[in-house]
């Protein structure tokens, strides 16, 4: 029996689940991680591994595969027939439907304070074509604010709306919005929710695959013919989901018991959509051609929201960045394999021998030195003459004489695979576009390579507004927010937004102000140059006496693991009042962090949590019902020195002008950080909590416009005093 090939998916020709590798008596030995099916001497379980390790994509393989497709289960849809499409392409677009004039589509009752004014700023926004740039803190109900008028006048108009964010939660907040909106309209307008297609994905092997296995999985299914939610009609899950909206969990439970592809289905629906739930990925990056013609979109006719705003420049950021390291030279070699092409092999292992050179520095033994020097600029000519001079040593054995050879042919085999084997190239291509995008010239580049852990060269386009601008110029209106979005002008101009169309805007918060208590203890920092072992116990005892000061769950978030696991022996050395620790520890995956929170949600009422600014317990989780009474912001979670925050703020200062590349690359981000974990502490109008900035640069000066005009932070020299005094206050 042959082992599963560890770079590639292999699937159990009996259930077409992934195969996995096993060590039995010593001996590798590849089992089906679903059915558990061992194979059989008359049906080798190694069908798709061919000699050599690479997948068989063969006509003879796909042949066999595809007889030994499963069937699912026995409630399963019978297949369609050949002449049946296999899913409604040609779908009509959104109905023409009418709101009775004069209807108001908020659906919660009362406006609430602050809400009215919301809500006249983004119905102007949308009838004048704008767009509203909006700092809009928790409890103002910024989604209802945005959908209500948006959706009617979406409606009336017959534009659409697409209501873009990055987190699954507010995915099911902003559908069920709708859900009321709609019930208020009394009009049937359609509402599609996608997320990413493994997310969707309902066969058991999705669930532990790496994304990139999956893509590979996924597409093989499809080409092989052989997942069945993939070749049934979704005409009929589509009627039903029509009927009202569904957030993607019913989605696809609707698309599971009707044994269809939920991902195709809900794209399907979001053509017919009058209001479309998707991440920002579907605008911002290079899936947007895509996704105009699949889901018929005209920009001019979209009212876009933009939720969480804070995240789009770093997604698209990272959208923009394309590295050559060792990933991408073992999937071009696979590739290469794959199309028995050992001459381009031979090409691709030069790559990395150059790569290699390039990195061959001794790495300093002093630690901020290395930090500054684990990387370095590397100029656009250097690397192409390097792989031309690695070309011109060994040119009696290569096919190819140079950079721009190699160039063309890559372009060449990726037309190959592609013929060959109906199916993109992934590998080939990803090489390919970053050798053929290295050799451009264009402002707001960084060139850099990593040393550690292996050799990486990056190229990375600095300029959000690359990509965001076009899409905000082309769109009808759209509305541009979040809690942390102060000071909006940034954010405008790092996405390129026109000022003469924009309208920034600060909402206040509509919470009481004498619930909240927002101090600066100065008496400690996490800035580098006083980082001590005597600091972490500072540092963890003034945490552990405002912990104790305050009656009930108190988070603390730090500016990084390290310096988390550096200060916890301290705290909980310094906790006499049996105040319990739960630590997010490195490397949590969401499950784990899920169970933390839902620790306190279950009861827990006197921990100290402990995590890090940026992640998901100080980003993701809503903490609601004053589940805590206190958040501690341990010191100030600036990036770490490297050349593309420097290159960033050379960037910025030269296009938006002298004092602002520091802000806007580096300062404004940080505080986004700070403000968003602050901002778990009180979720409700009746909530109480105080919240502590804990490091003397939150009372400088130069940090002063950080702040939005309602956080006001008061410095203290007693901050234990004052917490105690304030839950004495009750
Ligand atoms: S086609 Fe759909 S159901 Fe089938 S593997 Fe891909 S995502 Fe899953």
């Amino acid at each position: 029996m042959a082992e599963a090939s560890p770079g590639h998916a292999v699937f159990c020709p009996r259930c077409r689940g992934l195969m996995q590798r096993r060590i039995v008596r010593g001996k590798p030995v590849a089992y089906c991680a679903t059915c558990d099916g061992k194979g059989s001497d008359s049906q080798p379980l190694a069908w798709f591994t061919k000699k050599g390790g690479g997948p068989d994509r063969s006509a003879e393989a796909a042949r066999v595969a595809a007889q030994a497709r499963p069937q699912v289960h026995a409630s399963a849809k019978p297949r369609v027939a050949a002449d049946e499409p296999r899913r409604a392409r040609d779908v009509p677009p959104p109905a023409k439907l009418e709101v009775a004039p004069g209807t108001d589509l908020f659906p919660f009752g009362e406006v609430r304070e602050g809400q009215r004014q919301f809500l006249a700023d983004v119905a102007t926004a949308v009838k004048e074509g704008r767009h509203l740039l909006a700092h809009a803190p928790t409890g103002l109900g910024k989604t209802v604010s945005t959908l209500a008028p948006m959706v009617k006048l979406a409606l009336e108009s017959q534009k659409r709306v697409f209501f873009l964010t990055s987190k699954q939660s507010q995915h099911k907040i902003a559908v069920d919005t709708l859900k009321a909106i709609r019930q208020k309209a009394g009009v049937p307008f359609v509402v599609a929710d996608v997320i990413g297609k493994q997310d969707m994905c309902p066969r058991p092997e999705a669930r532990d695959m790496f994304p990139k296995r999956f893509a590979e999985f996924c597409r093989r299914e499809q080409v092989t013919k052989s997942c069945q939610y993939w070749e049934t009609a979704n005409t009929g899950a589509l009627r039903l989901l029509k009927q009202r909206p569904h957030h993607v969990e019913e989605l696809t439970i609707v698309c599971t018991e009707e044994t269809t592809c939920p991902h195709q289905a809900a794209l399907d629906l979001a053509a017919q959509a009058h209001v479309v739930v998707c991440d920002y990925n579907y605008f911002f990056s290079d899936l947007r051609a895509q996704m105009q013609e699949r889901l018929k979109v005209d920009l001019a006719d979209v009212l876009l929201v933009v939720d969480e705003a804070h995240n789009l420049p770093d997604r698209i950021r990272d959208h923009l960045t394309l590295e050559l390291n060792d990933y991408v030279l073992d999937d071009a070699l696979d590739e290469c394999n794959d199309l028995d092409d050992v001459a381009l092999g031979k090409h691709v292992e030069i790559l990395r021998l150059v790569l290699a050179s390039l990195a061959d520095v001794e790495p300093p033994s002093d630690p901020e030195e290395r930090i500054q020097r684990s990387e370095r600029y590397v100029p656009r000519e250097e690397f192409a003459d390097a792989v031309n001079e690695a070309f011109g040593k060994k040119r009696s054995t290569l096919t190819v004489k140079d950079y721009d050879g190699l160039v063309d042919d890559l372009a060449e085999a990726i037309g190959a695979y592609e013929q060959r084997f109906k199916d993109d190239s992934r590998g080939l291509a990803a090489l390919h576009e970053f050798l053929a995008n290295w050799r451009n010239e264009r402002r707001g580049l960084a060139r850099i390579l990593q040393k550690e852990p292996t050799p990486s060269l990056a190229y990375k386009i600095l300029d959000p507004a690359v990509l965001a601008k076009p899409v905000f110029d082309a769109v009808h209106a759209s509305v541009v927010m979040s809690g942390t979005l102060h000071p909006m002008e940034m954010t405008r101009d790092v996405l390129g937004l026109a000022p003469e169309r924009s309208t920034c805007r600060e909402y206040a918060s509509p919470f009481p102000r004498e619930n909240r208590l927002v101090l600066v203890d100065s008496s400690v920092t996490t800035g580098y140059k006083d980082r001590s072992p005597q600091m972490w116990r500072d540092v963890g005892a003034r945490l552990a006496e405002i912990a104790e000061a305050t009656p009930g769950n108190v988070a603390a978030f730090f500016p990084s693991y390290s310096i988390l696991e550096q200060v916890r022996p301290h705290v909980e050395a310094a906790l006499d009042t049996g105040k319990e620790v739960v630590a997010e520890e490195r490397g949590a995956d969401k499950a784990e962090k899920e169970a933390l929170v839902n620790r306190l949600r279950r009861g827990v009422t006197n921990a100290l949590l402990l995590g890090v600014q940026g992640g998901s317990l100080s980003e993701g989780y809503d903490y609601e019902d004053n589940l805590l009474k206190g958040v501690v912001i341990v010191g100030l979670p600036f990036a770490q020195p490297s050349l593309e925050v420097e290159a960033l703020i050379a960037y910025y200062e030269k296009k938006f002008g002298p004092g602002l590349g520091r802000p806007y690359a580096y300062v404004h981000p940080t505080f986004h950080r700070v403000l968003q974990a602050a901002g778990r502490c009180i979720r409700g109008p009746t909530d109480r909590g105080v919240i502590v900035l804990m490091d003397k640069r939150f009372g400088w000066g130069s940090y002063r416009s950080s702040y939005p005009a309602d956080f006001n932070p008061r410095p203290t020299d007693d901050p234990v005093g004052e917490v105690r005094r304030f839950w004495r206050s009750r």
